[in-house]
């Protein structure tokens, strides 16, 4: 039996991002952990569904001697708490073959969950997420949050939107369709 998830960035996406030099960035503590009003129910239409809820974030921040491990834990462990997540996968260092655009995330946790990656979606707002899902042969939706520095993913996304509830309705019409 094959599950369906759909694989979710952390930043910017399940949390405000914070903006600097234009470009969105990690809280490096998690009293700047601000998980905006419409993620919870949103997740939870996606459960209701029937699909895993699988969180994948690059955190280099550690290797580059911003952030402890401490500090990582604090916020997914509080992101887990507020959040209905069945997982939450950590990419530590930006050499390995789990740092997006690689798909090494997504692959690891189809093999730990029996996951069909073809009736699976990665939602971010980084073309690196994008390529990720698109690596791993999941449909993409990419969250456009207007950045001041802001590439579109190229190639670009199966579908662009401005809220994560945005594409949550996407994914539960075209789900729908099939
Ligand atoms: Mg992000």
């Amino acid at each position: 039996m094959s599950e369906k998830a759909v694989f979710l960035d952390a930043d910017g996406v399940l949390n405000t991002a914070i903006v600097i030099d234009g470009k969105p960035k990690a809280p490096t503590n998690v009293s700047a952990l601000e998980i905006p009003h419409e993620v919870k129910p949103a997740l939870e239409l996606l459960k209701k569904a029937g699909f895993l809820l699988i969180c994948v974030t690059n955190k280099p921040d550690i290797e580059r001697g911003l952030m402890t491990q401490e500090d990582v834990d604090a916020i997914y462990n509080k992101m887990r708490h507020k959040l209905p997540l069945d997982d939450v996968i950590i990419c530590y260092s930006e050499f390995a073959d789990c740092y997006k655009p690689k798909p090494g995330m997504l692959l690891a946790a189809a093999k730990k969950y029996f996951i069909d990656l073809s009736l699976s979606y990665m939602i971010g707002d980084r073309g690196s997420d994008i390529k990720a899902g698109q690596n791993a042969g999941c449909k993409t939706i990419w969250i456009n949050r207007h950045y001041p520095v802001n590439p579109p993913p190229d190639p670009p996304a199966d579908h662009t939107v401005e809220s994560l509830l945005a594409a949550v309705e996407w994914i539960l019409k075209v789900g729908i369709a099939k």
